[in-house]
């Protein structure tokens, strides 16, 4: 079998790639990390199979189009949160099919197919040709990195996510039950890592707190094993191990005593990243958070106490959030950024594959954005608020 396939890694959609790693075989493999790249080598190899990791927003209709005008034979693969989470409208921007769902097992029964007898629909997930979502997968079994990728991202560890915040697709899409990479596993990445050159280790995860268990209750004992052998590792081969901070923050009521000591003890963090998304107890509820503002608090508070910077996450315009509870919001900011933490500003985003994909962003004030935009010169709040603000602007509602 040989073939020729071209991954769209632009800026901040490379992570998407990595699981797909060793699953693939025999065929040539180009990486093109912007739009310029794309066309040259859509120009100048001749690519079979095009693949986009879809977000929202990404890719646009527009680049769709200019690529199918000016290569009408290429196929196009879609994959990822928003093709997973809304099938039908991101098909019709243009792709020729999706895969939908954990794509490990059958983004190598794709290429089969491609390059053989074109059955698709025997593919779980290959969307439209079979809409059945496939199994979701042992991410252990899985190596996580592309050998011949210039950038290698943050290791996931987890899958999966218990809560089912209701602006998240995390548990709408990768399911309740959390599944991990074993710490065997993790260190044999983190040898192949070591022998790329890299000298900074961090994670994804959707809580890194919650390792090894279900996600639902702190692991004790298979948190600090994890963290004792990132601990002896780092030991032996001089590397700096982050945890608990992007990508792997953690939820507030997962910050205790215990964590924040194993953390202290065994790892390089110096600042965690710690879950809000608000300051009204209604609007917590609403979304299905499933822990209050003094979990906040108490996880700031003793956080700052054991020596941490924190950052702190917050959603501003969360379906259903109101003046009273953005009140709320800001007194709890004003107390975190006096113990000294920052805040991490995102606006609401319904996104598909969440129960909320089809609420819209609560009207924010002309006081509310001078407020977060003032903070945000100061340098205590940071995030991406204003990129959230361009694209709800641009496709959902005008903010002011
Ligand atoms: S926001 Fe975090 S805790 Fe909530 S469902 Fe998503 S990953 Fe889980």
């Amino acid at each position: 079998m040989e073939g020729k396939i071209l991954f769209a890694y632009f800026r901040g959609f490379r992570n998407a790639f990595s699981p797909l790693s060793k699953t693939i075989k025999d065929i040539k493999i180009y990486f093109a990390e912007d739009e310029k790249e794309l066309f040259e080598k859509l120009s100048s190899d001749k690519i079979d199979i095009l693949a986009f990791s879809t977000l929202i927003n990404f890719p646009t209709k527009e680049l769709l189009d200019k690529i199918r005008e000016r290569f009408p034979n290429i196929f196009i693969l879609g994959g990822g949160p928003q093709a997973t989470g809304d099938p039908e409208n991101t098909l019709s921007l243009g792709f020729s099919a999706l895969l939908l769902g954990e794509c490990e097992e059958t983004f190598p029964n794709f290429i089969k197919e491609f390059y053989g007898k074109r059955n698709f629909e025997s593919i779980p997930g290959l969307y439209p040709y079979n809409k059945h979502l496939p199994q979701k997968v042992d991410i252990d079994k899985f190596f996580f990195y592309f050998e011949n990728l210039p950038y290698f991202p943050p290791l996931e560890i987890s899958r999966g996510c218990p809560f089912g915040c209701k602006f998240c697709a995390v548990s709408y899409i990768f399911g309740t039950k959390m599944r991990h990479r074993s710490i065997k596993n993790i260190i044999e990445h983190l040898n192949f890592l070591v022998n790329k050159g890299e000298k900074i280790i961090h994670f994804i995860s959707p809580n890194a707190f919650a390792y090894g268990g279900n996600g639902k209750n702190i692991e004790k004992e298979a948190l600090e094993e994890l963290l004792f052998n990132l601990w002896k590792f780092k030991k032996e081969k001089g590397v700096k191990i982050y945890f608990g901070s992007f990508p792997s923050e953690v939820r507030p009521d997962f910050v205790n005593k215990e964590t924040l000591k194993f953390l202290k003890k065994y790892t390089d963090t110096k600042c965690i990243v710690i879950g809000a998304q608000s300051g009204s107890n209604r609007v917590l509820e609403k979304a299905n958070r499933g822990h209050t503002v003094d979990d906040v608090l108490k996880a700031v508070e003793i956080s700052r106490k054991y020596g941490f910077q924190v950052k702190v996450d917050f959603i501003f315009g969360i379906p259903g959030e109101e003046a009273k509870d953005r009140e709320e919001t800001w007194r709890l900011i004003e107390k975190i950024i006096d113990m000294k933490g920052k805040i991490n500003a995102h606006i609401f985003i319904p996104l598909s594959g969440s129960p909320w994909a089809n609420e819209k962003t609560a009207i924010l004030s002309e006081e509310d954005l001078e407020r977060i935009k003032r903070l945000s010169n100061e340098e205590i709040l940071i995030g991406n608020w204003e990129k959230h603000l361009k694209i709800i602007e641009r496709k959902f509602i005008k903010l002011i």
